[in-house]
């Protein structure tokens, strides 16, 4: 892992992570306590404080009391994530799908795991909004010899990253197609597959961000958001974040192989049980139209079934379009 291009991504100093420990008391402590504390000068801790505060951690300033961190979050244990040795961890990266796609030569399974991305982004140059500590956010780096193959390759890692939330009796997830992940109407993770192609074949990188402490929600601006959000509370069914992120990429490890060997056929029954808007009536929206229907599932390639009101079947691939839950009759 040594070899991975450090592009754009952070590791807090042992200073920072002693001032992050100091505050995880949620008790107010001043710039000269601290600095004492860690024989810094207080211009120091500023800086520190202006580091931790752009990395996504809520750190309150009082005039005459100090910083106090409003919400603790639950840190990554080294030790358990240690146990992946192709996994790297960085405190921030702008994208780990984008710090991925800039390597060159990785390896099939390399893992880049972050608590904050400064520039996550969905389809579509969407953002996607973290905040430090409250989610998993992760991409995952594989290898395709044609583009033909990864068809429905964001549905099989739905699959995967459901089936590995049942595990520990998350039962209630649900896929919106393509690449969504989503809790009782509300959007709680995504996925986001891109590729580069040459000759040597197709690097893709698949990353995936669930909102997994409640705390989430209030750290996040939800005013930016066009639809509504949730968050599943993993510690409420006994499993941390670092136990969650292995057993996360031990489910995508086993369900690419088996997608490599076998492709999307056998997944289509077991995505049909899973779609959030099965035999709903849907929208599909495209840049130049959009298409209502019943919504049947999806066909072999990954793309989505419609029947529309006129009687016809449609079938729409996945890639610049966004399905919406219609209110047709
Ligand atoms: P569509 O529903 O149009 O197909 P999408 O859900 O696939 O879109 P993406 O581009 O994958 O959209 O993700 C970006 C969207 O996800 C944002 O526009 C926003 O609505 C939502 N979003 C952003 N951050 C989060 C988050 N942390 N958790 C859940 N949803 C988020």
């Amino acid at each position: 892992m040594s070899s991975l291009k450090k592009n754009h991504c952070c590791v807090f100093s042992d200073d920072e992570r002693m001032v992050l420990e100091y505050l995880s008391d949620k008790k107010y402590h001043s710039g000269v306590q601290l600095g004492s504390a860690l024989n810094k000068s207080r211009t120091t801790i500023m800086n520190y404080m202006k580091k931790l505060s752009d990395s996504g951690l809520l750190i309150n300033k009082v005039i005459g009391r100090g910083y106090q961190l409003q919400i603790v979050p639950e840190f990554y244990d080294r030790r358990i994530l240690l146990k992946r040795p192709n996994l790297s961890f960085f405190d921030t990266v702008d994208s780990t799908n984008q710090f991925l796609l800039e390597q060159s030569d990785v390896s099939d399974g390399t893992v880049v795991l972050t608590d904050f991305q400064s520039h996550g982004r969905g389809r579509r140059g969407r953002d996607f909004l973290s905040s430090y500590g409250t989610q998993i956010m992760f991409s995952y780096a594989t290898n395709f010899k044609e583009i033909g193959e990864i068809n429905g390759l964001s549905i099989v890692i739905g699959i995967a990253v459901v089936k590995a939330l049942e595990s520990v009796g998350i039962n209630n997830v649900q896929i919106k197609w393509p690449n969504d992940l989503y809790i009782n109407g509300q959007k709680v993770g995504g996925i986001l597959v891109e590729t580069s192609c040459s000759k040597k074949g197709v690097y893709t990188v698949i990353g995936v961000g669930i909102n997994v402490v409640r705390d989430f929600l209030f750290l996040v601006d939800l005013s930016k958001l066009d639809r509504e959000i949730g968050a599943i509370d993993i510690s409420k069914h006994g499993i941390s974040r670092s136990e969650m992120v292995l057993l996360l990429c031990e489910y995508i490890d086993k369900y690419i192989a088996n997608f490599k060997r076998v492709g999307l056929q056998p997944y289509i029954e077991t995505y049909n049980n899973y779609d959030a808007f099965a035999g709903s009536n849907v929208r599909i929206i495209t840049n130049e139209r959009m298409i209502e229907g019943v919504n049947g599932g999806i066909n072999a390639t990954g793309a989505i079934i419609l029947y529309t009101q006129e009687g016809k079947l449609v079938e729409v691939v996945a890639g610049d379009v966004s399905l919406r839950k219609a209110d047709i009759t």
